[in-house]
């Protein structure tokens, strides 16, 4: 994997540093590449197939199955329900994670960890929520280190909006500095259950910022779609929609994170905007 590049950027009238991850490959990009290194760095020659569960746009169902049809890998992922409009219309993470060949099986239940033995077979967490993403995600924090000394920084805030939190969590754990974080799935409570299952120590958790509104995963607000326009508009940067406007907006809510350079880390995610990006067209663009 290669080192992504560090931008500086002015957004309204704070400097801002962003870390490129949704550059590192066009295929295979932004947290869920740090999380899912470990598989391509390493050879696991047990394997046969990767089963894994979650919703049925999730920008980690995309990643694995990418990562299977590199490793020639069958690929098996469990969701609840499809949306008929999806299903007719496939779009986004699930219609390029079926031309990846993922085989995609509807069931109440998902599949439980302890209940596989099978050597052949990876499970994945829901959203890459594993102790492997540790790897991949000291390699980010090293990059980061060394770009704060080549800047000459003493030290930073990073922020970076959290989903299972297992970013935010191996980013502060190999990071000397504080890193925030603003739970975009489930409120602050949910978020130190999901550190909780993957680390004891609290020292390593990150600084979980409240948001001053709460906003429900997945769902359109117009205060979320304008700060992606004028982010795209002033930095010429293509967010991620689901996670970042709300990300974006706790940021800037929270000014005393601005007391040091501020490193936001951009996630990748962008296969996933071209499903949500239809969405906010019909509801905001279409009746101005
Ligand atoms: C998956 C994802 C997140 C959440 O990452 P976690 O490690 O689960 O907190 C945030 N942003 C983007 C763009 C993602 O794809």
């Amino acid at each position: 994997m290669h080192n992504s590049p560090i931008q500086k950027k002015i957004f309204q009238n704070k400097t801002i540093y962003i870390k490129r991850d949704d550059l590192l490959s066009k295929e295979f990009s932004g947290n869920k590449a740090r999380k899912f290194a470990y598989f391509l760095d390493y050879e696991l020659p047990n394997v046969r197939k990767i089963v894994s569960y979650g919703s049925n746009q999730s920008n980690a169902m995309y990643s694995l199955s990418v990562l299977a049809k590199l490793k020639a890998w069958e690929f098996e992922y469990y969701i609840t329900h499809i949306p008929d409009y999806l299903e007719q219309n496939p779009q986004g993470n699930y219609k390029y994670a079926l031309e990846n060949g993922m085989n995609m099986i509807i069931q109440d239940q998902k599949p439980l960890k302890n209940t596989i033995k099978n050597k052949e077979i990876l499970f994945i967490e829901e959203g890459g929520r594993e102790a492997y993403a540790e790897y991949g995600l000291k390699i980010l924090a090293q990059e980061i280190d060394t770009w704060k000394k080549e800047q000459g920084f003493e030290s930073i805030n990073i922020f970076l909006p959290a989903g299972t939190g297992t970013t935010a969590l191996y980013l502060q754990k190999n990071f000397k500095d504080k890193v925030y974080t603003v739970p975009c799935v489930g409120n602050e409570d949910y978020l130190k259950e999901q550190f909780q299952m993957l680390e004891e120590n609290e020292e390593f958790y990150p600084l979980i910022t409240s948001p001053f509104k709460k906003r429900h995963f997945g769902k359109l607000y117009r205060e979320s779609y304008n700060i992606w326009l004028e982010l795209q508009e002033k930095m010429g940067i293509e967010f991620d929609l689901l996670y970042d406007p709300h990300g974006w907006l706790t940021l800037l809510e929270n000014p005393h994170i601005f007391d040091k350079p501020v490193l936001y880390i951009h996630q990748g995610g962008l296969i996933g905007n071209e499903s949500m990006f239809l969405r906010y067209k019909r509801k905001y663009d279409e009746n101005i």
